[in-house]
């Protein structure tokens, strides 16, 4: 079942790749396993994913512990207090939900060490969904910009649940560019999740954060 679904969606990334006209080898699949056991971890190793996406802390931290043994990228996708900030970068290679300037500065003293991140955009009016309002996108990539231990990667940014998607990432390649202007190497972006990966593919998304398509419906919290 695993094995069929990824392969299923590894060939929606393709033909969406076609029909945007893009090489699927700009195209970095992060499957998200939150709430999922580390054997389906292991599971989805075997079938060749070496980028997995996580969303609550302690979960990650002891994934990362009893994976070490994997030579794979862990992605920290969720909303990311300032005082768990320097636990989070002792496991994970890349932090897509860096949103405000107390957890730019909370991840840039944690170590001297690169860490690569993303700047998470809310494109809602709420500001509980995390991610920064797109006017302010500006100021906290001069602060990332000006912390040396930080890489920032590009802008990552969740489609409103009731909005068109396509409009969503529109929105997201907009800010994409604005950020350019800033860190004119952040020209990544990670947008698309199971429902809607095609539409972030046609917006110029790079990197798919992709869960329940691939690991089917998640088991309750534990
Ligand atoms: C859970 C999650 C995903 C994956 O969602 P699916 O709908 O299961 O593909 C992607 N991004 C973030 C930030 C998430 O929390």
């Amino acid at each position: 079942m695993l094995a069929h679904r990824l392969n299923d969606v590894r060939e929606g990334i393709a033909t969406a790749c076609l029909s945007a006209g893009r090489n699927p080898s700009e195209i970095t699949l992060i499957v998200v396993t939150k709430f999922h056991p580390v054997s389906t971890m292991r599971e989805l190793y075997a079938l060749g994913v070496r980028d997995f996406g996580e969303n609550r802390h302690q979960e990650a931290e002891r994934k990362a512990e009893e994976l070490l043994d994997l030579d794979k990228r862990l992605h920290f996708v969720g909303q990311l207090q300032s005082n768990k900030a320097a636990a989070v970068r002792r496991y994970a290679d890349i932090v897509h939900s860096v949103d405000r300037p107390a957890l730019v500065a909370a991840l840039g003293k944690a170590s001297p060490e690169i860490l690569e991140c993303f700047l998470q955009l809310n494109l809602t009016d709420d500001p509980a969904r995390g991610g920064v309002a797109p006017a302010d996108l500006v100021p906290l990539a001069e602060l990332a910009a000006a912390t040396p231990s930080l890489r920032v990667m590009g802008v990552m940014a969740v489609a409103p649940l009731q909005a068109d998607p396509r409009e969503a990432f529109a929105r997201v390649r907009e800010a994409s560019e604005l950020l350019r202007t800033v860190i004119p190497e952040a020209i990544r972006i990670s947008a698309g999740m199971s429902h809607d990966y095609a539409e972030a593919i046609a917006e110029g998304a790079t990197h798919l954060r992709i869960g329940t398509a691939i690991t089917g419906e998640r088991p309750p919290a534990s």
